[in-house]
């Protein structure tokens, strides 16, 4: 295997993940934590081993993405809760695709959630943190600069790979891929997907009992939120 850069100096910290740079400019470190937040952090607590968990979880997707042709940041897991990634320059736009309505999409259209969407439907949300994420459009993502049309075609198409990918993945386990978020970035001219993938980004539904597997037990209060994230790393890892 290839040698592991040394960890140098933290220069990002989220609400999930701290990042590193390494002695390999080219390559990060990202660390998961256990801190949990919602609502924009309006909500806030901690999920026991969830950082462990989603770099689990995030390991096995950006795999199997890869086996499938998908280029993403991910380079390797170092340890419970490091991951070794390329260095993005990060788009500031958070790709959402959804299969099934639920969440913030339910309220803004005022239906029910559940409902299965004809074909999957994307969405982009500004990064930022002051403005609480607004939704926007493919008008806005180029006119402010954010992606060129070349990159935003780009994104499209991995997202909608992602999904299909996804997709079948898991209802061979078992569970619905009602909705997730993806983030991308550039490296080297290149736009790869990058971020997280796991139930704090995505919403999993059982197929059978449509029990929610994410993040939703914890911004809805529902309880048995570890369970959910031990039950989603089991069912990925068979
Ligand atoms: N999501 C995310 N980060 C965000 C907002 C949304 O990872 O800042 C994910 C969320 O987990 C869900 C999908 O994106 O899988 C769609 O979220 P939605 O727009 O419904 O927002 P929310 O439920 O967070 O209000």
């Amino acid at each position: 295997m290839e040698q592991t850069p040394q960890k140098l100096e933290m220069f990002y910290e989220g609400k999930a993940k701290k990042l590193y740079t390494t002695s390999d400019p080219d390559l990060v470190i990202a660390y998961f934590k256990d801190d949990a937040t919602a609502f924009n952090a309006k909500k806030r607590g901690t999920i026991e081993d969830k950082g462990v968990v989603n770099n689990r979880i995030s390991e096995i997707f950006f795999r199997l993405l890869e086996r499938e042709g998908i280029k993403t940041h991910f380079v390797r897991r170092l340890n419970d809760r490091e991951m070794l990634c390329r260095r993005l320059e990060i788009v500031p736009v958070e790709v959402v695709v959804r299969n099934i309505l639920a969440g913030s999409m339910a309220k803004r259209l005022g239906r029910e959630e559940g409902e299965a969407l004809k074909r999957p439907v994307i969405e982009y949300y500004y990064k930022s943190d002051a403005l609480d994420d607004p939704l926007i459009n493919a008008d806005h993502v180029l006119v402010f600069g954010w992606a060129t049309t070349g990159e935003l075609r780009r994104i499209d198409t991995l997202a909608s790979r992602t999904n299909d990918i996804m997709r079948r993945f898991l209802d061979e386990r078992g569970i619905l891929l009602v909705d997730f978020k993806l983030e991308f970035g550039r490296h080297k001219g290149e736009i790869l997907l990058g971020d997280e993938i796991c139930p704090d980004t995505c919403r999993f539904w059982d197929k059978e009992t449509r029990k929610k597997l994410d993040k939703d037990r914890f911004r809805r209060d529902l309880g048995e939120v570890e369970d959910a994230y031990h039950e989603m790393l089991a069912r990925v890892s068979r």
